[in-house]
């Protein structure tokens, strides 16, 4: 079992907010997007009253809204704000001080190129700062397309989920092409994305099937999967649950390596475990690789109306 694994503290605040706007408000909750890239949390929530929308426009004016932790353009405030919505916004702040940094390099005329995945909705949200400065990498392969105004005002900014061997990768082919390119002014991908690679990485050198316990949709889930691969185990797998472990991935195997995303509770890695422990590994040994104590505060007009009940 790889520590640190599964919430970090921005899954956290978001899945909080929605409970705790629930409680506040009472139902319905509208909440864009998925709160947190996690189909089993995303179902708790909608059981409890949270209403799922793709967009603002679907919300009811007046109602409430709570944006996802993966951050939101300034489009879509400005959307909100035009249909009275009341918003919670949930966005991790770690994503927002990615924002920041667009915001100000911006304004400084520089040209940012956006390392992440197209079409994920925090490289959407980040580039709606200041799209007529942005254009994305979405890995190695794009590297050769990009067009730069000013090869000397050049900075690179990342999706916070990203791998993190690979994302060095792009930037060095990145710097082959402009070596001016400077680095943003603090690590982009988040403590969290990091310290469960660095986990995985220890537990795939010594396992030869590595389980990795998240949503389909979830960036950190998948690049676990791949850094496990890249680093010792024979075989690696996403999982969204227990029921997803298949028989024929475990002949063979005496030791099998555990993990989750960032938006996992850990109630289905106990799950797996167990499916495991019927499967004859009962033997659990936890790896911790870093200790991690990030904490944040809910987010403030949360805040604010749960003081003014007090
Ligand atoms: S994975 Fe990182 S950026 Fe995303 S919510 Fe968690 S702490 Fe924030």
């Amino acid at each position: 079992m790889a520590k640190p694994r599964g919430y970090c503290a921005g899954v956290d605040r978001a899945v909080q907010a929605v409970e705790r706007a629930l409680e506040q408000y009472g139902a319905p909750i509208y909440v864009r997007k998925q709160i947190v890239h996690n189909t089993h949390v995303v179902k708790t929530l909608e059981a409890r009253g949270a209403v799922f929308v793709e967009e603002t426009e679907e919300v009811p004016e007046e109602a409430i809204v709570v944006f996802s932790a993966h951050g939101v353009s300034p489009a879509v405030h400005r959307e909100a704000a035009q249909r009275r919505l009341k918003t919670v916004d949930a966005t991790c702040p770690l994503v927002t001080k990615v924002h920041n940094e667009a915001k100000r390099f911006a304004s400084q005329d520089y040209d940012i190129l956006l390392i992440g995945h197209e079409g994920h909705e925090e490289v959407e949200g980040t580039a709606g700062e200041a799209p007529e400065h942005i254009q994305l990498v979405d890995g190695l392969d794009s590297v050769g397309s990009v067009r730069v105004k000013d090869p000397d005002r050049l900075v690179w900014l990342s999706q916070t989920t990203l791998s993190v061997d690979e994302t060095t990768e792009t930037v060095a082919r990145l710097k082959e092409r402009f070596p001016n390119l400077i680095d943003p002014p603090s690590d982009d991908i988040c403590y969290a994305t990091q310290n469960r690679q660095v986990a995985v990485k220890e537990i795939a050198a010594e396992a030869e099937l590595v389980i990795v316990v998240g949503s389909e949709n979830s960036s950190n889930s998948k690049r676990l999967v791949e850094v496990a691969l890249d680093h010792g185990a024979d075989a690696s797998y996403l999982v969204d649950n227990a029921s997803f472990i298949r028989d024929e991935w475990l002949q063979g195997v005496t030791t099998v390596g555990v993990t989750s995303g960032a938006s996992v509770p850990e109630e289905l890695v106990a799950e797996v475990l167990a499916r495991l422990a019927a499967h004859g590994f009962e033997d659990v040994e936890e790896v911790e690789s870093v200790e991690e104590s990030v904490r944040f505060a809910l987010p403030h007009e949360l805040r604010k109306d749960l003081r003014a009940e007090v």
